[in-house]
């Protein structure tokens, strides 16, 4: 894999450097400039998800890692399926909340931690990453127990359903995690700011674990396949995507499995009131407005940190522009929508809510729809039950981590408390 810094063309790496290194220079994110369609997309339809997700990774990698290997990382991290329910008519949900933290953000955390622990060789690494929910879970569940891999995950105090924050909170060993009295962007900034720091970037052997690093985005676009494949073959071709965003790696994903070759008609930008990404597909203007709290608090972030894949794979004819449009969903429509939902004999949660509410407002005659189920419904158990006025079961992972305590520990929104804290707990 060649892949090459948006900020700074001179600035190349493999797959492996990149996973190591996260963000490049100036605080570039690695991309590839084009990417070779897949010959056989029929063909790789008719395999099982672990099977095809393998070649289709392999197709994306390269030979950068020793054979077998990659085998082996994907069929340890896929290790759960990826359902598509059928909610109506012509639409479907793609149920990405099947493993051990309920949220697809498990595809990319698993199968990050794989290649890393793989890649580093027992190299002593440092994950600093920022979550405004699922991410934090699926990072920490990913990494819990590999002991050269040290973790660190900040959160927005208070912003975090006191479920999820639970699902990564109250692991010990090499997870450390830290509450932020502040929104996720300020989580977000700070973690950049650490990755410009020297002294901690390498003193610690930084590394970043949100959707930014590569591997997260590459895992994700094999479930986009497993969805078209589960489709009976005569829907296909007309198949539109809705995907739920917040940092917009779930749509590069997605956009990436497209330029591969697979059928995919178009797609919707879903968001919830933080909806620069709507508006600037209107306007033709980035104006990023301050962060709100909405009910789909994963997708509460006002500056999409993968945007500018999404405007790369535009730019070099990967996809069309004409291929993607926004929806901003309020908070009153993500309500009924979900009660549309519970009408139509389907339990969903507001992040999924937001993306249904897009896609059956912009599907068209002839097209079939499928929207991203993002995470498991009991995750934002408090908010389903109100708007649903239905009580919900807790499944097992969720019901063993809320009667644990939580390990968090707060700092301020200062960077020199952050880089204090982390050079006593972690410095060698
Ligand atoms: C992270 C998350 C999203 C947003 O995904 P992005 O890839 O950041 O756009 C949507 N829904 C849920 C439940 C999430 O956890």
């Amino acid at each position: 894999m060649n892949l090459v810094n948006l900020k700074d063309n001179d600035d190349q790496v493999g797959f492996a450097e990149a996973v190591k290194k996260g963000l490049g220079k100036h605080q570039g994110l690695y991309f590839q400039k084009e990417f070779a369609q897949l010959e056989d997309v029929d063909a790789l339809l008719e395999l099982p998800l672990v099977e095809r997700s393998q070649r289709v990774l392999s197709h994306l990698i390269g030979d950068e890692l020793p054979e077998g290997l990659l085998d082996e990382i994907v069929s340890t991290a896929f290790s759960f399926e990826a359902p598509l329910a059928k909610v109506s008519d012509d639409i479907y949900c793609l149920e990405l909340f099947h493993g051990p933290t309920l949220a697809f953000k498990d595809f990319g955390g698993r199968f990050m931690a794989q290649c890393l622990a793989n890649i580093s060789e027992g190299q002593k690494i440092t994950i600093l990453t920022a979550t405004s929910g699922d991410t934090g879970a699926a990072v920490a569940h990913a990494f819990y127990g590999i002991d050269n891999i040290q973790v660190v995950i900040l959160f927005p105090e208070g912003k975090v359903s006191p479920l999820q924050e639970k699902l990564f909170s109250t692991l010990d060993r090499n997870i450390h995690t830290v509450s932020i009295n502040a929104d996720f962007d300020a989580c977000q900034k700070l973690v950049k700011t650490a990755f410009d720091d020297p002294e901690v970037r390498d003193g610690l052997h930084l590394n970043s674990a949100n959707s930014i690093n590569i591997s997260r985005l590459l895992a994700q676009v094999c479930y986009y396949f497993e969805a078209v494949a589960q489709l009976p073959k005569d829907e296909r071709e007309k198949a539109v995507f809705a995907v739920p965003s917040g940092n917009f790696g779930n749509l590069t994903a997605g956009m990436i499995a497209k330029s591969l070759g697979l059928p995919i008609k178009r797609f919707i930008a879903a968001t919830n009131a933080n909806d620069t990404v709507p508006r600037y597909l209107q306007t033709g203007e980035w104006e990023p407005a301050p962060t709100v709290a909405t009910m789909s608090n994963a997708m509460d972030v006002s500056q999409p940190n993968n945007w500018p894949r999404i405007e790369a794979l535009v730019e070099n004819g990967q996809v069309d522009k004409e291929d993607l449009t926004g929806e901003m969903v309020d908070e009153e429509y993500t309500s009924l929508a979900m009660k549309k939902l519970q009408s139509l004999g389907y339990i969903s949660e507001p992040h999924a809510a937001v993306a249904y509410r897009a896609l059956s407002n912009q599907l068209e005659e002839g097209e079939v729809g499928v929207f991203l189920g993002t995470a498991h419904p009991a995750k934002f158990k408090e908010t389903v039950e109100t708007v649903l006025g239905q009580p919900l079961n807790l499944p097992k992972p969720l019901a063993d981590a809320s009667n644990k305590p939580s390990l968090a520990v707060s700092v301020e929104n200062d960077y020199e408390a952050l880089k204090a804290f982390m050079l006593e707990k972690l410095g060698s």
